[in-house]
């Protein structure tokens, strides 16, 4: 029994009817249509899975799970889920950051593949059905209970209910323990006259820190987006990601330290700076920028440090340089609050890891139970990272709960 039809669901379902004809395959589904996540997935195009077919490389995208993933990787990676898709017909396409997309640019293809191949398999599907309850069967296995008050029983059930409370219920009351959900990849909502009138910039490499919190690894490179509210992009998400739990215990109110040039340090910065003050000593500062940066963030910068509009670089005094070293290198901003990327958003937390064996993703508590995707303490970072826990967990455990034994 599948307990939820999404990735996760539909993959553990598929696998095991699949790989065990003689298995009775269901899956349970509150919603009307199933796969409802898939569909909104990827601005609609579901991000299948990213193009790094080296679990040891793959791993590093998860700042939960990736030790747990490791192994589960090599049974079933990010090579077996492109081949999975090409050979029920759907072929996948790589972007220049590495995502994978459907050639159709669609998730209703995926959608299609994994309904079809749910049926020829020979899954029964039940949709708008809302399970209440999972208990341990009085002569073994368990009973499904369903809000209509039906009870079905069945000999193994695979909990794939996502970030739903239900879900992290059952389990809990199945004897594990969970790690408190809270919410990964969000955008920062930061107010700051530096960042105002300039939403729609991107700034191809910046370097963002989290400060206070004790920890080196709160730091994140990449891509950044000013918006109207605050800041998104690659670089703020990953960080979300990485800082999820420090971020949530702060009530998402963090000072963040944001390197704009973060292939200068101070020195080659003053450097370079001093330079240009050589060189071009009679051009304005303002409308001269000497980075690769958008013009209007070098208007805003160099306004906020207050230097002059008609000061030329011959003019700039050493205090006016330091502050712009200092903004540049190390400006200081406050994070006020959580955005939301609509493109996709995860929870950290779910079942602890270490009460789950991660060959079949069977319970070590309670034999039977199965776990499969976001209910599990993993999540990824953007870029396919979720979509294919989901599909390595949901197949390792199909695959195991046919097993006889
Ligand atoms: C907007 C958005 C975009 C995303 N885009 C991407 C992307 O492009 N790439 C990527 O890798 N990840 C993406 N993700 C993350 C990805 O969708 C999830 O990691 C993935 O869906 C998890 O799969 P799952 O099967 O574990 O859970 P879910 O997809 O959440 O499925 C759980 C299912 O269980 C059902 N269920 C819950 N409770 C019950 C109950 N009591 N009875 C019966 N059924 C129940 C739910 O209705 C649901 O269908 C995105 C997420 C969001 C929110």
């Amino acid at each position: 029994m599948v307990i939820g039809g999404g990735a996760a669901g539909f993959f553990g379902a598929i696998a095991c009817a699949e790989r065990h004809p003689h298995a009775q395959v269901m899956i349970l589904e509150a919603g009307r249509k199933p796969l409802a996540k898939v569909r909104i997935s990827g601005g609609g195009r579901c991000n299948v899975t990213h193009h790094c077919f080296e679990p040891a490389l793959f791993i590093q995208n998860y700042p939960r799970g990736s030790k747990a993933l490791r192994g589960a990787f090599t049974r079933f990676q990010a090579q077996d889920t492109v081949n999975w898709f090409a050979s029920r017909g759907v072929a996948l396409k790589t972007e220049g950051d590495g995502r994978m997309f459907p050639v159709t640019d669609s998730s209703q293809t995926v959608i299609d593949c994994l309904q079809n191949a749910a049926q020829n398999a020979g899954v029964a599907l039940r949709t708008g059905v809302r399970v209440e309850n999972v208990k341990k069967g009085e002569t073994g296995g368990f009973t499904v209970h369903l809000k209509s008050g039906e009870i079905i029983e069945c000999d193994r059930v695979l909990l794939a209910t996502g970030s739903n409370p239900k879900g992290y219920q059952w389990a809990q009351s199945l004897g594990h323990k969970l790690i408190s959900p809270v919410p990964s990849l969000f955008t920062f909502d930061i107010t700051d006259q530096r960042l105002q009138d300039l939403a729609g910039i991107t700034v191809e490499t910046v370097s963002l820190r989290l400060l206070e919190t004790g920890k080196n690894k709160l730091e994140q490179t990449g891509p950044l987006l000013i918006t109207h509210w605050g800041i998104s992009g690659p670089a703020v998400l990953k960080l979300s990601a990485w800082g999820a739990r420090e971020l949530r215990d702060r009530a998402y109110r963090m000072p963040l330290q944001i390197n704009w040039l973060p292939q200068y340090n101070n020195e080659t910065l003053r450097q370079h700076l001093l330079e240009i003050k050589t060189q071009q000593p009679k051009r304005k500062i303002i409308a001269n920028c000497p980075f690769d940066l958008p013009k209007r963030f070098w208007q805003k910068i160099v306004s906020y440090v207050g230097i002059s509009p008609d000061k030329p670089w011959a003019e700039l005094a050493k205090k006016e340089l330091n502050k712009l070293i200092q903004e540049l290198n190390q400006g200081c901003y406050k994070i006020q609050g959580k955005g939301v990327f609509k493109e996709e958003f995860v929870t950290c937390g779910g079942v602890n890891l270490k009460e789950v064996n991660f060959k079949t993703l069977e319970s070590r508590i309670c034999p039977g139970l199965h776990f499969a995707g976001e209910i599990l303490d993993i999540d990824g970072v953007t870029g396919g990272f979720n979509f294919q826990s989901a599909w390595t967990t949901g197949w390792l455990a199909g695959v195991a709960m046919g097993n006889d034994e």
